[in-house]
């Protein structure tokens, strides 16, 4: 099970504020590629199941995620989450040609879930596309925070994550350091990915 603290921000005013606070404490920036995949007949989506191939840095690397039972509640998201990294050229076949997927299934367990544990497989995958995230990493109070710049065909959002065992505490030290630097937020509502299928930014 993950658990990640989710607040967004409203706009790239506070980004900018966040980032600038936090520069002392950057451990790394990443360029995240995020695509997404149903079965060719729903298999996924109907079980409220998420198929996500992840590209690092162009072609660094590429992680193949299924996320299931997703809740988002009081800026808190608990999603059942399983991941392996898959070869980025062969995901990137994949990518424009899902029906390549067939020849890495066997070889690769999540792709290997999605087919015997949600039915995908006989008609293969379909694409749904995707968005890029440029993703700030940060050392913040022993806390690792991501901040979240997430560039869609209809816009940008903007959010702070940090994954968390415990996270009312760390949601609570969130929203301190934000409302004690002035910084507007808010509790996200959405997954990126829900945002993304949605197809317009979250009021
Ligand atoms: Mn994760
Ligand atoms: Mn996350
Ligand atoms: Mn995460």
């Amino acid at each position: 099970m993950e658990v990640e603290v989710k607040l967004r921000l409203p706009d790239s005013a506070a980004h900018q504020k966040v980032s600038d606070l936090l520069s002392p404490f950057h451990l790394k920036t990443h360029l995240q590629e995020n695509i997404f995949f149903d079965g060719a007949s729903s298999e996924l989506s109907s079980k409220f199941a998420i198929l996500r191939l992840r590209f690092y840095d162009g072609d660094s690397l590429c992680v193949v995620s299924l996320k299931a039972k997703a809740t988002l509640i009081g800026g808190i998201s608990r999603v059942e989450e399983d991941e392996e990294p898959i070869d980025p050229s062969i995901a990137r076949a994949c990518v424009s040609e899902p029906l390549r997927f067939g020849s890495v299934i066997n070889s690769n367990r999540i792709l290997k879930r999605a087919r015997d544990e949600f039915g995908c497989g006989d008609k293969g995958f379909v694409c749904l596309g995707g968005f890029r995230n440029v993703r700030v990493v940060y050392d913040w109070e022993g806390l690792k925070l991501e901040l979240d710049e997430s560039q869609y065909d209809f816009g940008t959002s903007y959010e702070i994550e940090c994954e968390s065992a415990d996270p009312e505490m760390v949601k609570k030290k969130l929203e301190e350091f934000l409302t004690g630097n002035g910084i507007p937020y808010s509790y996200s509502k959405l997954s990126k990915f829900a945002v993304f299928r949605s197809g317009k930014l979250p009021e």
